[in-house]
């Protein structure tokens, strides 16, 4: 608990260290560690600890080679352990246990990829404590590269060729780290026998070769680390390990019970969207047979934003609405849930919500997959995307809306737990419609993040930082040191259009 309170919580992706873990943690681990020491009322330590948090999230998935560690010395019972260490001052971080710095002013990196080159650095410079999960970083020679195709035992090889300053290769070994079927290899500028074979003008650039064919120059959008990896990470076979290997449409069929609607990945299904309506106020409101107080607050909320901006079929419309008129007149403390189900069920040609569920864009490879969350979050980007176009509501009305119903209502707890804590970190510093819009869609990229290769993914819908560069092209770019940068004027008119009611699919409705 006394490590939740600090400045990180489990749903960052730092390892939290504390005197009953520090043994396991620290002196039984063959991954690199880079350990931030820090107090929690130290206004330094609060500065820097969102570079922390996107260095976590940065790297990871370098996470069996390299793990992010961090100890509040302001609680009591950690202060032993940072007595231990030696630490003197707040934050500093220790890389494989080897003080980087115990300066609080200097010393070390303050921003991601300075401190992302220090850990390639450290884990170079400790070559006798080599993580036994980190591949090889080292440049390759032409040698050795002719005798991998010779034995032509991978299906993938990418080679990234680049001068001897640049990052980019060893950042893509690691990203790759936890891919099957793939090695990535850099290959120096110098190495000019192999450059001139394979015709290789720029640098960086990555070439790659299939198993039983010739190199070919890797087409991406920048020449980058971010693209080279996105692009990487989803050629044809290669998979994240221990994850089953993708299979074909055919085989998709099989492993759900009904029936697969062939969709288009780029569209936003209305059928998702009445799914989701019917999902959650015929069976999740419906765990409580009685509503009041905070969460009748949360449902009227929830009911009335849907009447003012739910792009439905007038059927569907006319229904939320008629509902919402019936909740405001609903008077009393409690509501009983069979009222409400009473007014809801109640129909005709002209107002109704349809039953049941009919995933389209949300259907998941196997039953237990997508369905019901993918579709709360469609219809929660849709919302916010329709208040800004029609103006119908504050700037904070359809976000707080979202946030009271997690917290009420939502069956996944741990998924309430973690939007609530997001939402107590800045959600209040949202004051216009469209930084609405921007807000949930990078809260929604920050769980991409965190849940990628959980179990919980889709193997055929890997959880990536959204849209993707295949879906729009102009939302992508890079910024100083070649790190990827959203453009987020071109991700806000992407939002707008990708969640704008003429682009919903209308297939598949009753
Ligand atoms: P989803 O992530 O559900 O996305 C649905 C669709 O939205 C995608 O297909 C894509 O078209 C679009 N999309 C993707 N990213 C963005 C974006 N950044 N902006 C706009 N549109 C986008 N599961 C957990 O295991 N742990 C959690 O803590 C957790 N927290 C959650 C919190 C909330 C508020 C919600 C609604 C769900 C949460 N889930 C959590 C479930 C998880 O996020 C996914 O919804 C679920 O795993 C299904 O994933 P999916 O592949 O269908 O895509």
């Amino acid at each position: 608990l006394a490590a939740e309170a600090g400045l990180y919580s489990s749903a960052d992706q730092v390892v939290l260290l504390t005197p009953d873990t520090v043994a396991s943690v620290l002196r039984n681990n063959s991954a690199a560690l880079l350990v931030e020491f820090y107090a929690s009322w130290c206004g330094h330590c609060v500065a820097f600890s969102p570079v922390w948090k996107a260095l976590a999230r940065d790297t990871r998935e370098w996470k069996p080679a390299v793990d992010l560690v961090a100890i509040d010395c302001a609680f009591e019972e950690n202060s032993r352990v940072c007595r231990d260490f030696g630490i003197a001052g707040y934050p500093s971080l220790k890389v494989n246990l080897s003080v980087v710095s115990a300066s609080m002013s200097a010393g070390f990196p303050r921003d991601v990829l300075g401190l992302r080159h220090l850990i390639i650095r450290k884990i170079e410079e400790h070559h006798d404590s080599w993580p036994p999960a980190c591949p090889p970083l080292e440049a390759a020679s032409k040698a050795e590269i002719d005798s991998t195709v010779q034995t032509n035992s991978m299906e993938y090889l990418a080679l990234v060729f680049e001068t001897e300053d640049s990052y980019v290769g060893r950042e893509v070994t690691l990203d790759l780290l936890q891919f099957s079927n793939i090695t990535v290899r850099r290959v120096l500028k110098s190495e000019r026998e192999l450059v001139s074979e394979l015709e290789v003008t720029d640098f960086p650039s990555c070439y790659l070769r299939r198993r039983d064919s010739n190199f070919t120059r890797l087409h991406v959008l920048n020449e980058a680390r971010t693209f080279y990896s996105y692009a990487l990470q989803r050629l044809p076979g290669v998979v994240r390990s221990g994850k089953s290997k993708p299979v074909t449409s055919d085989l998709l069929q099989n492993g759900t019970q009904v029936q697969w609607r062939p969709f288009d990945r780029s569209g936003v299904y209305m059928s998702d969207l009445e799914s989701a309506l019917h999902y959650s106020l015929r069976v999740e409101v419906a765990a409580r047979s009685v509503i009041a107080g905070p969460a009748l607050d949360a449902l009227r909320s929830y009911i009335s934003v849907l009447a003012k901006n739910f792009p439905g079929r007038p059927m569907v419309k006319r229904k939320l609405q008629s509902l919402d008129a019936w909740m405001k007149s609903w008077e009393e403390g409690e509501l009983p849930y069979s009222s409400l189900r009473a007014a809801l069920d109640q129909s005709n040609q002209t107002a109704a919500l349809p039953r049941g569920v009919r995933w389209v864009g949300c259907q998941g490879s196997r039953p237990h997959f997508r369905g019901y969350p993918c579709s709360v979050w469609t219809l929660f980007h849709l919302l916010t995307v329709q208040a800004l176009e029609t103006g119908s509501s504050g700037p904070l009305e359809v976000l707080w809306t979202m946030r009271r119903y997690m917290h009420n209502f939502f069956g996944c707890r741990y998924c309430a737990t973690h939007f609530e804590q997001m939402a107590e970190e800045n959600m209040d510093s949202v004051t216009m419609l469209s930084e609405a819009v921007i807000w949930l869609w990078a809260r929604h990229n920050q769980v991409n993040n965190r849940l990628a290769g959980d179990l919980s993914e889709d193997p055929h819908f890997p959880k990536i930082q959204w849209p993707p560069p295949d879906q729009c092209r102009e939302c992508h770019g890079v910024k100083g040191g070649g790190e990827h940068a959203w453009n987020q004027a071109q991700v806000l008119a992407f939002l707008r259009s990708h969640y704008s009611a003429q682009h919903l699919n209308m297939t598949y409705l009753e």
